[in-house]
């Protein structure tokens, strides 16, 4: 496909990565022409300043006129609302995506509002940090990483195709799959780990035998990374479990079950059995590295971008 993609891309919700699709977008001139607007004027103001956009309005509606790729980056929770508001100033033949990292509830929640002119091809690109906003967006923060995509039933192959050549150009691998099969590997790749960072953040921080300094002082080894992980944005994490509750509570149950068995294995002083475990999950992060998705070397320094 010919550059640029897209004449108009309308980002609705510019934070980490709305902010990061527009410069991505920019830097591969994939659009003509790139509309923002945030709910709040300080972010309105700030992305005027950071000068990603060629125009900020002030509403969802405004936002959408006459763009030819409608993208909604807002928390998962808000993008029905956010459909409703748009749907009045959707161009005919327009493509409206999201961002967000839960599909089945997306889907059922942005369906209903959006017309039958407009082609709706939810997205999940599957890269993130744990900080927000306009300020916190790079352009090759989807360098490599997945961009999953999951049209309904139905939605015209053209259109899934020129998203998928967008997502492409920004430097996403993209793969399809239905919106609830989505949310299951979902569940258990980077939900369920968001769940255990929280869970294991807020115990060592309630424990009275271990100070809160010696947290802090010790958290050079893997509790390091739970940190990181569990300083994720709360309003973000609290809508993916509200809206993936039975994707997760699904994996959450099997992974108790595991919890149970290596338990077990521990109060017998079965070695075998943890040894066995232990390789086994050895050998799955060397897949990880083969498939080109983490690198072998140490964490320090590196920018810390993660799946979400
Ligand atoms: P973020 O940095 O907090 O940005 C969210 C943006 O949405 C902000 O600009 C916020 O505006 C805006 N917003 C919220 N409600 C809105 C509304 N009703 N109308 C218009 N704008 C609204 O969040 P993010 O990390 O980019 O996440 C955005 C989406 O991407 C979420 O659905 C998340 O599930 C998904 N996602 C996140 C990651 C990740 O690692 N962070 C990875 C993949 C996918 P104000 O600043 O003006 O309040």
């Amino acid at each position: 496909m010919t550059k640029p993609l897209f004449d108009t891309l309308a980002i609705i919700g510019p934070g980490l990565i709305g902010s990061s699709i527009m410069r991505a977008a920019r830097a591969q001139d994939a659009v003509r022409t790139i509309v923002a607007t945030s709910r709040s004027p300080e972010t309105r103001k700030r992305v005027l300043e950071l000068g990603i956009a060629d125009r900020v309005v002030e509403t969802n509606e405004q936002a959408v006129e006459g763009a030819d790729l409608v993208i909604v980056c807002v928390p998962v929770g808000v993008c029905g609302a956010v459909a409703k508001e748009i749907a009045p100033g959707l161009k005919a033949g327009a493509i409206v995506s999201d961002v967000g990292s839960v599909k089945g509830a997306i889907v059922r929640d942005m369906s209903p509002h959006l017309p039958k002119t407009v082609h709706f091809v939810p997205a999940h690109p599957v890269a993130g940090t744990e900080h927000s906003g306009p300020d916190a967006g790079f352009s090759e923060l989807f360098d490599n990483r997945w961009c999953i995509l999951t049209p309904p039933e139905g939605t015209d192959p053209q259109a899934i195709e020129k998203l998928a050549a967008f997502w492409r150009l920004l430097g996403a691998n993209v793969e399809r799959m239905a919106p609830d099969h989505h949310d299951l590997v979902l569940a258990i790749t980077s939900h369920l780990p968001h769940l255990i960072a929280y869970t294991i953040v807020g115990t060592a921080d309630e424990l009275q035998t271990v100070t809160r300094s010696e947290v802090l002082k010790f958290s050079a080894g893997g509790f390091r990374d739970f940190t990181r992980i569990a300083a994720s944005d709360p309003v973000m994490w609290r809508d993916i479990f509200l809206a993936n509750k039975d994707g997760v509570l699904e994996m959450l149950g099997r992974f108790n079950e595991d919890v149970a068995a290596l338990t077990k294995a521990i109060r017998k002083g079965d070695g075998e059995a943890l040894y066995e475990h232990f390789a086994r999950t050895r050998a799955i992060r060397r897949g990880i590295i083969e498939a080109g998705q983490d690198t072998a070397a140490a964490d320090f320094g590196r920018p810390h971008t993660h799946d979400d």
